[in-house]
């Protein structure tokens, strides 16, 4: 199938998505996101395999989040729900308040305080949803909303809606189409470990359907913040990869499930290794992404470096990248320095920026 750029994923996956005629299709053109091929990484970590990034960051509201906010709000308006909750750790209320805003219905979002990078935060607010900011940590954050749809009327949009799950699929789909099969492994990061269970569903539904092995699941959790590597909950999860700093993911069983009936892993990468594979993304193959997002390549050059991925393999490795650069301004002004400011003059400026 084509890409059609005028299309969600709702209208490309309805045969696959638990949606009928009735379901309103609120959408703003998520997914068809682009399956960049790495090829300078791929020289300069010197492997056989070819290397692709699914750039999520393209979505709407810049993360992946939108495959899955496009089913959960079309499935709560067509249940006639007036506002959605969810609490975030940032781009779960960015696409939240955007979807909610598309459907006319109301947002309400709880956040952990201090740990939202800005341009998450200013996004959910510029959409006009209801944020409340907790002095507690995310997992905090979610035990609140679910007690609150318990006792209210709102749905809750966070990936333990089954529909988040469903739309999050479409992304295995997309690399199946593009690839002509499953690639042989895949790494992402891992935070509440909703994404992991949606992509290892794809896959399995793509094993039913056309036949396609699936890839290994290589999932990849910050150090200070690794419960599912370490079997047990984090109560104070700490890494500068604000989008995966979770101490107790939803979704831990499915993670576990994933990992072990594809052959892969979860394990960790430390805060320098992600900030290492953050900057080789925009530096040698022009892609911005957010911290967590490069735990994916992190990932990667960890098991090369421990030589437990052969460098001779041929074969397809894809790296989820699952949130804009631009999220998070803070941290990129932060680790590059300021340029040099001269006189508006031409020799200077010649000099200055190196022309020769
Ligand atoms: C939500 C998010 C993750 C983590 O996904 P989970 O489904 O919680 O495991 C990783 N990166 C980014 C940019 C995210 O927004």
């Amino acid at each position: 199938m084509a890409r059609d750029f005028k299309k969600g994923v709702i209208e490309r996956f309805s045969c696959v998505l638990p949606v009928t005629d009735k379901t309103p299709v609120i959408t703003l053109q998520e997914g068809s996101t682009p399956l960049i091929e790495a090829s300078n990484i791929k020289k300069e970590l010197g492997v056989n395999f070819r290397i692709f990034l699914k750039y999520e960051g393209m979505n709407p509201t810049g993360s992946f989040k939108d495959r899955g906010m496009t089913v959960a709000v079309s499935k709560a308006v067509e249940k006639g729900a007036h506002a959605v909750i969810c609490a975030s750790t940032g781009n779960t209320s960015a696409s939240a308040a955007a979807y909610a805003v598309k459907a006319g219905i109301k947002c309400m979002v709880v956040i952990p305080e201090g740990s939202i990078a800005l341009g998450k935060l200013s996004q959910a607010l510029i959409h006009g949803a209801s944020v409340v900011a907790v002095k507690g940590n995310f997992d905090r954050c979610l035990e609140l909303v679910r007690e609150i749809c318990e006792s209210y009327k709102v749905e809750l949009v966070n990936s333990l809606n089954p529909f988040r799950i469903e739309g999050q699929k479409t992304a295995s789909y997309e690399i199946a189409e593009a690839l002509g099969r499953s690639p042989d492994y895949q790494f992402m990061p891992v935070g509440n470990a909703g994404n992991i269970t949606a992509y290892w569903k794809g896959y399995c539904e793509l094993k039913e359907s056309r036949g396609y092995a699936p890839p290994r699941m290589m999932g990849f959790q910050a150090a200070g913040s690794a419960p599912i590597v370490e079997g047990k909950k984090v109560e104070d999860p700490q890494t500068v990869a604000t989008a995966i700093k979770i101490g107790n993911p939803a979704s831990w069983q499915q993670a576990v499930e994933a990992r072990d009936s594809s052959g892969g892993v979860i394990d960790r990468v430390t805060d320098e290794e992600i900030i290492k594979s953050w900057r080789q993304l925009a530096a040698k193959e022009g892609v911005f992404v957010e911290p967590a997002s490069a735990a994916s390549l992190a990932g990667l050059r960890k098991y090369l470096e421990l030589g437990k991925m052969d460098p001779a393999f041929t074969g397809d490795v894809v790296l989820i990248l699952t949130g804009h650069g631009l999220k998070d301004p803070d941290i990129a002004v932060e680790t590059v320095s300021r340029p040099p400011v001269v006189e508006a003059d031409i020799e200077e400026v010649v000099r200055t920026a190196g022309i020769e």
